[in-house]
């Protein structure tokens, strides 16, 4: 049985996917009447009375409260809300790997991350900082060859000034796959990007 830290697709007010958030955060929003839930086959939101009201005869899937049953949410919608959730990228290799798209950025190589390390463009030897606009993905020859240079003097160059992500692009997820078929619907093809399985 999904649990109360399972997944339920969040919609804003457009009906447009703008973040994942746990079973525990999507009842408490409905049930402060901020969400609705919208039913994973034929898409029309219940408040939280009717929704407990319609999980009365649940069979699987539910929470059980002291005195009932409620159907745990595949997807919500908040009806007040018409922005997106800023999804901040995180600094961390994950992301700048992500970012740079696993390509080499000196040499334009992809390849796999086992074969990708991170570089400082500006070496730490020499003043430069971990931030965003000063580390790249680098294969290992061009790491290498670099090595405590900037890139001008080992005759490199970069294929893009590096800078902060400006994630997200249209909404406010990126999710690998959708947890449930109900999701595909508000999941457009941009986002089922196999590089960001975790
Ligand atoms: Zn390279």
């Amino acid at each position: 049985m999904a649990g109360l830290n399972s997944a339920v697709l969040v919609l804003n007010k457009s009906w447009v996917a703008v973040h994942v958030a746990s079973v525990r955060r999507a009842m408490s929003l409905l049930y402060r009447g901020l969400a609705q839930v919208v039913h994973p086959e034929d898409f029309t939101t219940y408040d939280f009375s009717s929704w407990t009201e319609a999980s009365e005869h649940a069979l699987e899937n539910y929470i059980r409260t002291v005195n009932r049953k409620i159907l745990i949410p595949q997807i919500i919608i908040l009806p007040g809300y018409n922005g997106f959730v800023k999804r901040r990228a995180a600094f961390n290799r994950r992301t700048i790997f992500e970012r740079d798209k696993y390509r080499c950025q000196y040499c334009g190589s992809r390849l796999p991350s086992s074969e990708l390390t991170l570089d400082h463009v500006v070496p730490r030897s020499r003043g430069g900082k971990s931030a965003w606009d000063n580390i790249v993905v680098a294969c290992v020859k061009c790491n290498t060859r670099k090595g405590n240079s900037l890139p001008g003097e080992a005759g490199m160059r970069l294929l893009k000034k590096p800078s902060k992500p400006k994630w997200p692009a249209t909404s406010g997820i990126r999710v690998s796959r959708g947890l449930y078929a109900s999701w595909e619907r508000f999941l457009s093809q941009a986002y089922w990007d196999t590089e960001l399985s975790e």
